[in-house]
């Protein structure tokens, strides 16, 4: 190729960072951003409203960042698809080569080359800037032979590749983990500090405008639009949680709470996923305030473990697993997602609460995902695939590369212990535990058996008899296998005819 060839860098919808890896060492006077809006992308799912709008946006105002920093870029707004203005941008911008930032999602890199192929060109396809792992270091932690690796070894070899929170070779606080220290229960009258002002930015208004015009039969609501969609906004956002939550975040990282849905949290994850933030200048910023004693190891550690422990680990596990991981089922779950992950009309108050926060927010934090959305689908027997396609569509941070391996293998143990070695169930005992939600319940969270008794106890018991056999097997199961052989056997009955009835309502549509 000559030296003065002209170049087109196609960025699309989650590439949106300054450290775009297709741009690196091109001459702007001859490289052209290609930027497109399908209409029929955004419909290949039915995704939250929020999540298309904070898309589009951040699109628009990355387009802009670009011509600031001296980029052309020929940008195409609500089209029908990708060809028609793929095809327009050849014919008149006529480059000589393509180059791309590697997708995020199985598959894209080929249908990509495939539309560019039929121009004639070949598509070079660049690393993805939004990771610090690489492929060939997670293979390297199989080298042994060995079938898994488990998250914890992973991130230990990602603290002491990027050197966060380390002392020379050793932990900061001398242990990789604090997370014994993480898991306090919410207190009563906890006071938690304002959501940041987030001015809503002309894309964003433009792009709500485009949301409710063609996708009004979307889920989810827009309300007020307070997720920033430009970097500046972002690294604003992100100030606030390191000056307000960030000292808190670990301790009550876990908890749950009526009507306060963010806690300490940071929701910083639909930023980074869409590449306004890297995760690297979070860790960085999160040991800065360790580092100046403004938060305590346990939350820093804890934070920086979701982030390039948990965030990175998954990324590793898609791309090592495609495309047959997607397709796992090793529990041999079948019913369909329950009509009230729709409607959110449920009886059981921790699901209504959770569904009207996801349904407001397109967000909810990792524990309510875990162990009231997730934890119920897995110990009713929800379809893993329909799931997985649920939590994608659903949330603002939700791309296919997250939730396949955080639904098939975190949540749902469907991928048969590869991500976890044992299975993330529980009764109401734990959700009565970290969260108020209980009070407010028709369903008696101690009771076992009987028509009030909390659906999540009869469950989780028939989830593990159903099991029984694969779980004794796992030894990090004994325990929990000895508690339910140990039970009365009319009681044991009970518990499985009433699991039984709900299921069979679960099958046939009907709430809970
Ligand atoms: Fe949820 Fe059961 Fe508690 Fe009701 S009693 S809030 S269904 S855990």
């Amino acid at each position: 190729m000559a030296r003065n060839a002209t170049t087109t860098v196609w960025i699309t919808g989650d590439q949106c960072t300054p450290l775009n890896s297709a741009l690196a060492g091109l001459d702007r006077e001859r490289t052209t951003v290609l930027m497109i809006e399908s209409l029929a992308r955004a419909r290949q799912q039915p995704y939250h409203k929020r999540k298309l709008v904070l898309i589009f946006a951040t699109m628009r105002g990355f387009a802009d960042d670009l011509r600031h920093a001296g980029w052309n870029v020929d940008y195409h707004a609500e089209r029908d698809d990708f060809a028609t203005p793929l095809a327009e941008h050849v014919a008149q911008h006529r480059p000589q080569r393509f180059r791309t930032m590697a997708q995020s999602e199985y598959g894209v890199d080929a249908d990509l080359r495939a539309a560019v192929a039929k121009h004639g060109l070949d598509l070079e396809i660049t690393p993805h800037a939004n990771f610090i792992s690489t492929a060939a270091e997670f293979a390297e932690l199989f080298a042994r032979g060995q079938a898994r690796v488990t998250m914890e070894t992973f991130y230990r070899k990602m603290r002491r590749k990027t050197g966060l929170l380390m002392d020379g070779n050793e932990p900061a606080g001398g242990a990789w983990n604090f997370d014994a220290e993480n898991r306090l229960p919410p207190k009563k009258g906890m006071r938690f500090p304002p959501e940041p002002r987030i001015a809503l930015r002309p894309h964003a208004r433009d792009a709500i405008v485009l949301v409710e015009k063609h996708f009004a039969e979307h889920p989810g609501t827009i309300g007020t639009f307070d997720i920033p969609v430009t970097r500046a906004d972002a690294l604003a956002y992100a100030d606030d949680f390191f000056a307000q939550r960030l000292a808190n975040f670990g301790p009550y990282e876990d908890a749950m709470l009526a009507g306060e849905p963010r806690l300490y949290h940071s929701r910083l994850s639909p930023l980074i996923n869409v590449g306004l933030l890297h995760p690297l200048e979070l860790c960085e910023r999160a040991e800065l305030a360790y580092r100046s004693d403004r938060a305590p190891l346990a939350s820093v550690e804890g934070f920086v473990r979701q982030l390039i422990g948990w965030r990175e680990f998954i990324w590793q596990v898609y791309w090592r697993l495609m495309p047959e991981y997607r397709r796992r089922n090793a529990l041999g779950a079948d019913l369909p997602v329950p009509s009230f992950y729709r409607d959110g009309d449920t009886d059981m108050a921790c699901q209504r609460e959770a569904h009207a926060t996801v349904r407001e927010l397109g967000w909810a934090h990792h524990i309510v995902r875990l162990m009231i959305l997730g934890n119920f689908a897995l110990i009713a027997g929800i379809d893993p695939q329909a799931m997985t396609d649920w939590f994608w569509f659903m949330f603002v941070d939700g791309y296919d590369w997250v939730m396949v391996p955080n639904v098939i293998g975190m949540t749902l143990h469907a991928d048969g212990g590869f991500v976890g070695t044992k299975p993330y169930a529980a009764s109401a005992n734990y959700i009565n535990k970290m969260s108020d939600y209980c009070g407010g319940c028709r369903y008696d969270p101690k009771a076992v058996v009987g028509e009030g008794a909390c659906p999540y106890n009869s469950l989780y018991w028939d989830f593990i008899a159903r099991n029984e056999e694969r779980f004794a097997a796992n030894p990090r199961m004994s325990l929990t296998l000895r508690n339910w052989r140990g039970r009365d056997a009319n009681v044991k009955a009970q518990i499985r005819a009433r699991a039984q009835r709900l299921r069979d309502t679960l099958r046939r549509g009907g709430k809970l």
